[in-house]
């Protein structure tokens, strides 16, 4: 039999395959050129030329920093929904001998937000092509500073929506992906409700006084405490959390003192918490205090507790959004593709976007044993199977297209 309409789906297919060297050559683009987080110049500037190029009708720049906002007006009306890709890259040494290698030493798109922005501006040119079918807006999100802004600066996608990327209008939901490196390229893993981990990195200084090292009665030993302060805090993970509910705290790093014949009068530590829901986030930063407050009062000792840098929410998926969407990535990667998943103990400012709209945030997997694909997320060996990026592109468009169809 004949068939004389192509169903959306195969339309969708047909673009994307058309896209695929174009995907390619602009993920190696972006690999090539990687830049730190809130330094991404070049990357906005590439990403808003290319968004004008294809006749999107409005292109904001300069929005959190170097953050582009566009949109994509369908030709019948309809509600609005946004899709995000995040920019930037990190401070880690590429082992790649690619051609398409990092020609910015020392800075390597080892998170692999290059093919998220290659898949979000695929994904953008493929649905301009197909304004006919679009009942309702798309809006394009292409956010900075993802893995969190430089120490005193502001950035991420907090400081977009504090200017307004979430307004203007408002999308009814978001998604989003993040490439991992731990599943097969041609699958994708989620989780319904919370996906990824809060994380709340700390830094703690314990106050003594410094005194010879022979007369320690003399002084209050920082180490001595802070030694004690480490032991109580590793028993709020596993003394006083629900065994059942996931949780983590670790202390990365601690320095103090200079010599062999000195106490020390000062301690400083730091580390992170990560959990999977915001009451046993608050719980356990209460719970620090006053195990700290304790510690250091036996000692005679003080200290201070600061939650200073990057601190994301937990990256919870709409229940509903996520049941809703899976019938349409399953149609397009096939059922046993689509694999539900155990949430993950990394972190994402995706949740920012999801603590205002609904939101649902999945992984494309990208790991090729046989090509030798397997190095880990923030590692010099980090890559992806570039054929991955083209189910990536299919999904995207099908699932802002499906979204609006759904929700005329
Ligand atoms: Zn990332």
């Amino acid at each position: 039999m004949a068939c004389f309409s192509q169903t959306r789906e195969e339309r969708v297919s047909k673009a994307a395959e058309a896209l695929r060297d174009k995907l390619i050559a602009q993920r190696r683009d972006f690999h090539m050129y990687p830049e730190l987080s809130n330094r991404e110049v070049r990357t906005a500037r590439v990403v808003a030329e290319k968004l004008r190029a294809l006749g999107l009708d409005e292109v904001k720049t300069v929005v959190g920093k170097h953050g582009v906002v566009a949109l994509l007006k369908g030709a019948k009306p309809g509600p609005v929904v946004a899709w995000r890709a995040d920019m930037d890259a990190l401070p880690v040494f590429s082992s790649s001998d690619k051609p398409h290698k990092s020609k910015n030493g020392g800075v390597h798109h080892a998170c692999g937000h290059d093919a998220h922005m290659a898949i979000g501006l695929a994904t953008a040119e493929l649905l301009a092509g197909m304004r006919d079918i679009i009942p309702g807006t798309i809006k394009f999100i292409f956010q900075p500073a993802e893995e969190g802004a430089p120490r005193g600066e502001d950035g991420g996608a907090a400081l977009m929506i504090k200017e307004g990327a979430l307004e203007n209008p408002r999308p009814a939901a978001i998604f989003g992906l993040h490439v991992f490196s731990t599943y097969p390229s041609g699958t994708v893993g989620y989780s319904s409700g919370p996906a990824m981990a809060s994380s709340d990195s700390f830094s703690i200084t314990i106050r003594g006084k410094q005194v010879h090292a022979a007369m320690p009665h003399m002084g209050i030993d920082a180490i001595s405490v802070a030694a004690q302060c480490i032991s109580a805090l590793q028993t709020i993970r596993s003394r006083r959390i629900d065994p059942m509910e996931g949780m983590v705290l670790s202390i990365g790093s601690i320095h103090g003192g200079n010599r062999s014949n000195i106490i020390t009068g000062e301690v400083k530590m730091e580390g992170t918490i990560r959990t999977f829901s915001e009451s046993t986030r608050e719980g356990v930063r209460t719970m620090m205090k006053h195990t700290l407050a304790g510690c250091t009062a036996a000692g005679d000792a003080s200290f201070a507790l600061d939650f200073d840098g990057a601190n994301y929410p937990v990256t919870v998926n709409d229940a509903a959004l996520t049941a809703e969407s899976l019938p349409q990535m399953r149609r397009v990667l096939g059922e046993a593709n689509i694999i539900a998943t155990k949430p993950v103990t990394g972190a994402e400012d995706f949740s920012y976007f999801q603590k205002i709209i609904p939101g649902f945030f999945w992984f494309l997997g990208v790991k090729n044993e046989k090509l030798g694909i397997t190095g880990a997320h923030h590692t010099p060996e980090f890559d992806i199977d570039e054929a991955a990026l083209l189910p990536g592109v299919k999904l995207a468009s099908n699932q802002l297209l499906d979204y609006l169809e759904r929700h005329r």
